[in-house]
């Protein structure tokens, strides 16, 4: 069974000692490949660093939207200019997060990041990979707007309506392994298209025991519980799973 995670952050120091067995772990469970995301110029770095060094990784690269507003727009654009250099096999971790944001400017100075990241994924034609907090409405609204292409929205817990108009609109959706528990993204996977659905991890985060590391390798609890959910067998699930993924990147 090919088994892959289109969401995880193995840059990050909680992996730093271990990897090798991380990764040895997740290729006896049947990874195949992780897009490992970078979130800014330093995780950038480190993640391509990490490409080169292990066949299992894949390079995304981005820029957290929260890091925009606080490292400014003359940052970010130097960091895009590079990461266009690079051939990143996805432009991600991207999007917009409005939880922590205290005024307008500093939406705005996402929404702005956010464009020019969907412009540099066209050029590029690699898929974009999209977090969303509590601006799920905005993300599909720009997406829409500037027809973005090989849209992946990860970890999406939007409304049931954004849901749906995400199907409609064609995007992907990457399914973390907390949907071995949470209903609203079980809904979805009943009611969003198979050839629509991919996994993740968001390893370190999210992980299915609360403040333990989460890692790749779990994937296979997320495509187990897919495949109970629509049921089909969790071999049938898997392959179809990664068709998508090779169609996308
Ligand atoms: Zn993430």
């Amino acid at each position: 069974m090919i088994l892959f995670d289109v969401h995880a952050h193995m840059d990050f120091p909680v992996f730093a000692d271990d990897l090798d067995v991380v990764l040895c772990d997740c290729g006896e469970e049947g990874v195949t490949v992780i897009v490992a995301n970078g979130v800014n110029p330093e995780s950038n770095r480190k993640t391509v660093a990490l490409a080169k060094k292990y066949s299992l990784i894949k390079p995304a690269l981005g820029y957290y939207p929260t890091h925009v507003w606080e490292d400014g727009l003359e940052a970010v654009r130097k960091e895009l200019f590079w990461i266009e250099r690079q051939r990143p096999v996805a432009l991600g971790e991207i999007g917009l997060d409005y939880k922590e944001c205290e005024t307008e400017s500093q939406k705005e100075m996402q929404r702005i990041i956010f464009k020019e990241f969907i412009a540099l994924g066209k050029r590029l034609r690699v898929p974009l990979i999209i977090h969303s907090r509590k601006a799920e409405a905005d993300v599909l609204a720009i997406l829409e707007e500037e027809e973005a292409e090989k849209v992946i929205l990860h970890c999406f817990m939007g409304k049931k309506k954004l849901v749906e108009r995400a199907r409609d609109l064609g995007y992907s959706f990457s399914i973390p392994v907390s949907v071995t528990k949470l209903d609203q993204l079980q809904w979805l996977v009943r009611h969003v298209p198979l050839r629509q659905l991919l996994t993740e991890t968001d390893a370190p985060y999210l992980g299915p025991v609360r403040g333990e590391r989460n890692t790749p390798a779990n994937v296979r609890r997320s495509v187990e519980r897919i495949a109970s959910l629509v049921e089909m067998t969790v071999e049938d699930v898997a392959n179809q799973l990664f068709m998508n993924y090779q169609r996308l990147f």
